[in-house]
């Protein structure tokens, strides 16, 4: 069999027009959107250069539709940005941070058919695993609202469809974006069926979610779980806290699929994030997963794209997500690693000990 991999040259059109980083302001002269089609157009780009698209098998995408949609959001959110894509001026999705252009609602059923497409392969056994490159991103997208450049929930939208449609039972989420996986968890605060684990930033965005007391609520109490990290960390920490925390509840859980929330804002170079992950980090957890769902769900992993902001950098950390996932080596060298390979503070700090210790006794792990 062989990897899953979806992109679509729409994710390109999606049209988050000027800001400074992702405000307006009168005293900032207007440069492109942060949310632009820069880093994952890139990161589209040297899949194909590297030669490795010819090892994937391309997923056809289907579109979301609004039955898929409206498994996970109200209709009023639908509705409203179904109106506000007619509009040639486009509209925000919800937090007036995050704008879209004319048809925008189009192209976000796009982005959460992609992340269905790549789920529903895996697991009617097309391929193995699978990587869906999509825009506009999801997991901050909640229920009733988009927030954070997020339409709609791609991945919550993927796991509805997939627990409707294909027979799915249950499912873990690993988000490891630099920002907390709200609308992910919100769309399954009730729901013991669905396991969110977030690693981020503490504080960065949503600035007050994400804390390690918030574990889910009413039947759905311990089915989240959140790993609100001190800035600066690095790799050590993110590993760290796989062992002790992520592949020890996911172990516990026993899905049927694992799916991970892809955002490569936690890397060194990102703009919205203050962590110190390279590209082989992303790769060793991606390995750490794989080697996980081998052992409990017939090696089923799904990836979904979320953040990721530094358009010279993303590339080379989706590359290393992607071999990892297909074992292809492409013989491409991440230019940076020599640069950042001794970084100060990439092993475990006592402070990042300390959280995630906190977080595994908030667990019972
Ligand atoms: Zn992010």
């Amino acid at each position: 069999m062989a990897t899953g991999w979806v992109w679509h040259e729409r994710f390109g059109w999606h049209d988050t027009g000027t800001a400074g980083g992702f405000l307006r302001g009168e005293f900032i002269q207007p440069l492109q959107h942060v949310e632009s089609p820069e880093s994952k157009a890139r990161f589209a780009s040297l899949v194909e250069v590297s030669g490795i698209a010819k090892a994937l098998k391309r997923i056809e995408i289907m579109q979301a539709t609004e039955e898929d949609i409206l498994r996970v959001h109200t209709s009023e959110h639908l509705e409203k940005m179904k109106a506000l894509s007619t509009d040639i001026r486009g509209g925000d999705m919800g937090d007036g941070v995050s704008p879209f252009g004319f048809a925008g609602v189009d192209l976000a059923r796009l982005a959460a058919g992609g992340t269905m497409s790549v789920l529903r392969a895996v697991v009617e056994k097309e391929v193995d695993n699978a990587y869906a490159l999509v825009r506009p991103p999801g997991h901050h997208a909640r229920p009733e609202t988009g927030m954070g450049f997020c339409m709609f929930a791609n991945v919550a939208i993927a796991i509805a469809y997939g627990r409707a449609k294909l027979g799915l039972g249950r499912v873990a989420v690993v988000d490891w974006d630099v920002h907390h996986g709200n609308g992910t968890e919100a769309c399954f605060e009730e729901d013991p069926d669905v396991l969110t684990i977030s690693l981020h930033q503490d504080g960065n965005f949503p600035p007050h979610t994400g804390k390690v007391a918030d574990r889910g609520t009413g039947a759905g109490k311990g089915a989240a779980i959140n790993i609100p990290l001190p800035a600066g960390s690095g790799e050590g920490a993110y590993l760290h806290a796989f062992e002790r925390v992520v592949l020890p509840a996911i172990e516990r859980f026993k899905p049927d699929v694992i799916m991970v929330a892809s955002g490569f804002d936690s890397s060194n170079a990102d703009p919205l994030g203050r962590m110190m992950l390279v590209s082989n980090s992303y790769a060793k957890m991606t390995r750490r997963l794989m080697d996980l769902a081998d052992s409990l769900c017939g090696g089923r992993l799904v990836i979904s794209h979320e953040g990721g902001y530094s358009p010279f950098y993303v590339p080379f950390c989706g590359l290393a997500v992607v071999e990892t996932l297909s074992g292809v080596k492409t013989g491409v060298q991440d230019p940076y690693q020599e640069y950042w390979k001794d970084l100060p503070g990439q092993t475990l700090q006592e402070n990042q000990k300390a959280l995630v210790a906190q977080v595994a006794e908030a667990c019972g792990l």
